[in-house]
């Protein structure tokens, strides 16, 4: 009792310190309170509160998190292809959240930053001093009308986007006989822009493989103009697209799906009259619309008019509230979201929090260069190793020119990669490969120019 006074009475100064009226009412008893609480317990947030539980000790850092099982997103493109089990990708939850953290099991439905508070689902409303936001993003399967029910009718119809969908890819890959084989990018932000063509290059070649690629279409239908975002990869890809004869449509974005018609509807992005295109299926692999978390989009002074987290993009730093934090998808950082870019801003989250819970200012210190990845299978033992920055200019690890289609990295992202997610980055103690490349490329590093500091951390 006397020391949770003394904690109450450390966090309010500190709070006050900041201006914000943080444990300013008598409720506060009634009300759960943590030194830092970390909302959502996927790949950035478990690497958050890994870092920051074992130094700030038991009972002071929170992680709110509804769901019971962790899930390795990035392997779901290999087992659309067949290639790893669904269960490889899972971990129970409690397994992977740090042993000295709390785990609130609940979802987080409204944000308070006035007063430092996140209320979960059942009401409970959580008081913090520090806040990292860290929720991911929301699959909007519904904003394509006739989805998701079609899913549970069509056995050709499947998405390597979501646990429930995920596992109907390889079956309906196997049941293709030949037809229309089409793959869609929706017209919004995603995770990993590369995994909707991953999942058709393997397709091409399973097609191929099986004895049915000359009866088949592959189509690629797009909302962007552009392959890939990055020249120096885009180019590789439209050679093997040219190769292996797969049918690129740009500006076409999902609007429809008819199963009972075996249809898919496109809005035509590039007609000003709302011009659609309809396309008969046999297999179709959707990616679907993606947006902020709504309990956050609704957070009216955390995000921006697109509904993600207002960070700088270079501290992580909320640009209003200096106690609150963001990592991962849901942010609106301007780089490509994936868990390789949530490992790097990870690095960078903790050395500007741990500089702001010690008073110390965040500057100098480690600055996010928008390091990304995107391993880019293009086929069963072939993999194009993508790695860039904000400014879409190659980050590139290994001594060797990654645009080429290699064994090498594709044996990286197969085997390799899932070892350092869930021994490694998880613990809190992967913050990406610069360290390597440093090594690699023998002290040259085209990165950040910051040099890191780490402020001790004071309870
Ligand atoms: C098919 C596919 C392929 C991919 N391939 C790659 C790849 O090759 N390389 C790569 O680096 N990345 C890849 N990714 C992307 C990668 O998985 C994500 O970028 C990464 O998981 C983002 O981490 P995050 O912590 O921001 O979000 P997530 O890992 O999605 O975690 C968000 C967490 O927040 C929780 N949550 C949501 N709402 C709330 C709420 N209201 N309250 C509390 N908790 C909440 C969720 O339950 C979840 O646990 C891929 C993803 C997919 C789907």
């Amino acid at each position: 009792m006397a020391t949770s006074k003394v904690l109450l009475s450390v966090l309010k100064g500190k709070c006050a310190d900041l201006g914000l009226k943080c444990f300013s009412t008598s409720s506060v008893q009634h009300k759960k309170s943590y030194k830092l609480v970390v909302v959502g317990g996927g790949a950035g947030g478990c690497s958050t509160a890994a870092k920051f539980a074992s130094k700030l000790g038991k009972g002071q850092v929170a992680v709110i998190e509804p769901s019971d099982t962790h899930y390795y997103q990035p392997l779901w493109t290999l087992v659309g292809g067949g290639l790893k089990s669904f269960s490889q990708s899972n971990r129970p939850m409690g397994s992977v959240l740090p042993r000295d953290c709390e785990w609130i099991k609940d979802r987080a439905v409204s944000f308070d930053p006035e007063n430092c508070t996140v209320t979960t689902s059942n009401g409970q409303q959580v008081n913090y001093e520090y806040l990292v936001i860290a929720v991911g993003l929301q699959l909007n399967y519904h904003h394509i009308k006739g989805l998701p029910e079609a899913f549970e009718v069509d056995s050709s119809l499947c998405s390597n986007y979501s646990r429930q969908t995920v596992i109907k890819t390889f079956p309906a890959l196997q049941a293709f006989k030949g037809g229309n084989a089409i793959f869609t990018f929706p017209n919004t932000p995603i995770k990993c822009a590369g995994a909707p063509q991953k999942i058709m290059y393997l397709a091409e070649h399973y097609f191929r493989k099986a004895g049915i690629r000359e009866n088949t279409d592959v189509i690629y239908n797009t909302s962007l103009n552009v392959i890939f975002a990055v020249k120096k990869y885009a180019d590789r890809l439209l050679e093997v697209i040219k190769n292996r004869n797969i049918n690129v449509n740009y500006q076409r974005s999902l609007i429809e799906v008819r199963p009972d018609r075996k249809e898919a509807v496109f809005a035509k992005l590039n007609s000003d009259s709302g011009e659609t295109e309809t396309f008969h299926y046999d297999f179709m692999h959707v990616t679907p619309p993606m947006s902020a978390p709504d309990p956050l989009k609704a957070a009216k002074k955390l995000v921006n008019e697109a509904g993600f987290l207002d960070v700088n993009q270079y501290t992580l730093q909320h640009t209003m509230y200096p106690n609150i934090f963001g990592i991962g998808d849901c942010t609106n950082v301007p780089t490509s979201k994936t868990a390789a870019a949530a490992a790097s801003q990870g690095f960078v989250l903790s050395h500007s929090l741990a500089a702001q819970m010690a008073g110390q200012p965040i500057h100098p210190g480690p600055s996010y260069d928008g390091y990304t990845s995107c391993p880019l299978i293009t086929g069963y033992g072939k993999c194009i190793m993508a790695e860039f920055d904000f400014d879409a200019q190659p980050l590139e690890t290994f001594p060797f020119d990654q645009g080429k289609e290699r064994l090498s990295m594709y044996l990286v992202k197969k085997d390799l990669l899932p070892k350092i997610y869930w021994n490694l980055m998880l613990n809190g103690q992967w913050n990406g490969p610069k360290a390597y490349r440093k090594m690699m490329r023998l002290g040259f590093d085209t990165g950040s120019k910051h040099i890191p500091t780490t402020p001790s951390l004071k309870v």
